[in-house]
């Protein structure tokens, strides 16, 4: 009996996780997908590598949801044991699987190793599951079905974990549901997610189709509005009023759907329209110019990156004055718009960015840490922003530099659009 997947709960097993040596990365992974999949997830939990505890939290998991994934455990060692403790739940013996076996042996003789017998056991599948085949390791995953239930079992290692998931697990999860999810992805810069919650929150809360659920990143959010169609072609519909509202209430803060990430909006926002960028940074330090390179295709939008972290050099390849410098700064709105114009002068690009600021941790030139100038310059479109992105933790001086080059990125997307 195939069920329709309504709710899921993650397991995952593990003392290593348990006592915090290993992040739990795997939980964060399915229950991404399984939002994007439309399946609810109520609870997520972390087991030991012990079979009483696990077993009494498979009969809690079991008892609150149709669907339960468990990570972990399927390796060939004494503490792994997963499958021998769910077997048991459901009442099934564990029998020779032939094809994982052949393909262990196949494994084993080509590495030129001995097989254990710990190592056969991992070709021992409980009677009746559907065996998920691990091309990246050499214990398989299944899925059982029973009274209404699934269990799905899936190895610890995410590199073997992700690719059974989605080539395994997701095809069972989507059983017996004619409907198929179509999402966009909204990305906004310049709102917090809590502004952007506050404006739209009755429509986040009550909207049950299409679904609208807030991702944030360092100074970005991204909305994702989901639709539940039969049919592709019936999505665009569906979603039209939610995307109208969405638009109304920040569409000036939306710098793409789909995209991705700022880099690449920038880097398609030059192309199709023919220009290109350079950039002078000094307390970023390169990381716009990083950040654009990690676009393919960015050769043919981006000149240059010039790092010009010393007044000399700010001076000598720029052209900032020596005025400038010394009655205002390095960290100023003026030497920023002179560094863009600076850049923009000697690469021959049509639009200048700039980025000078403190990231601290201590004060410098008596300007407080955070304060960071960033500048675009372009026939069509010229300013210099001033920015206090304060932050007080381990992480500020990153979490700085990180936001100036957003902040980079998204002068040169604003400036692209006056061409
Ligand atoms: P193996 O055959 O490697 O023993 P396994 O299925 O038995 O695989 P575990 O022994 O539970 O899995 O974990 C093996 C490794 O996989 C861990 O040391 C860890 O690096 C990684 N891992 C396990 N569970 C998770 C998790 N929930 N999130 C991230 N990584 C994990
Ligand atoms: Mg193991």
């Amino acid at each position: 009996m195939q069920t329709h997947c309504k709710n899921a709960e993650i397991l995952c097993i593990g003392t290593e996780l348990l006592m915090g040596n290993i992040v739990n990365t795997n939980a964060a992974y399915i229950a991404k997908e399984l939002a994007s999949l439309g399946v609810n997830v109520y609870y997520q939990s972390v087991v030991g590598d012990n079979p009483e505890r696990l077993k009494k939290s498979l009969e809690l998991a079991f008892s609150r949801a149709d669907t339960v994934i468990t990570t972990g455990g399927l390796g060939p060692t004494y503490d792994d044991l997963t499958k021998e403790t769910i077997a048991e739940y459901f009442g099934r013996k564990l029998v020779l699987h032939q094809p994982s076996y052949d393909k262990l042996c196949k494994y084993f003789a080509a590495t030129g190793r001995k097989m254990t017998d710990n190592n056969k056991k991992q070709a021992f599948m409980p009677e009746g599951c559907r065996v998920f085949d691990n091309p990246n390791g050499t214990a398989p995953g299944c899925c059982i079905q029973q009274d209404g239930r699934t269990l799905i079992m899936l190895p610890g290692p995410p590199r073997e974990m992700k690719p059974m998931f989605d080539n395994w697990a997701v095809p069972v999860l989507r059983e017996g549901n004619d409907h198929i999810l179509v999402s966009k992805n909204l990305y906004f810069f310049g709102i917090g997610e809590s502004s952007l919650e506050n404006k739209l929150r009755d429509l986040m809360e009550k909207s049950q189709n299409p679904t609208i659920a807030p991702y944030a990143k360092t100074g970005e959010v991204m909305l994702r509005v989901t639709a539940s169609v039969t049919k592709e072609g019936e999505a665009e519909e569906v979603m039209a009023p939610a995307l109208e509202r969405i638009m109304a209430e920040a569409g000036e803060f939306l710098y793409g759907v789909d995209v991705g990430d700022l880099q690449t909006a920038a880097v398609m926002a030059l192309k199709e329209k023919g220009l290109h960028a350079a950039a002078a940074e000094s307390c970023t330090g390169g990381m716009v110019a990083e950040r654009l390179t990690q676009v393919s295709g960015a050769s043919e939008v981006f000149e240059c990156g010039l790092c010009t972290y010393s007044n000399r050099m700010k001076e000598q390849l720029l052209g900032v004055k020596e005025e400038t410098l010394g009655q205002y700064g390095a960290v100023s709105r003026e030497t920023a718009a002179e560094m863009a114009a600076g850049v923009r002068r000697v690469s021959g690009a049509e639009i200048g960015v700039s980025v000078t600021g403190n990231a601290g941790p201590s004060p410098s030139e008596g300007k407080e840490v955070g304060l960071v100038y960033v500048g675009v310059d372009s026939d069509a479109f010229s300013e210099v922003l001033e920015l206090h992105l304060r932050r007080t933790d381990d992480d500020a001086r990153e979490y700085i530099r990180h936001l100036a080059s957003s902040h980079a990125l998204n002068e040169i997307l604003k400036a692209a659009k006056y061409f």
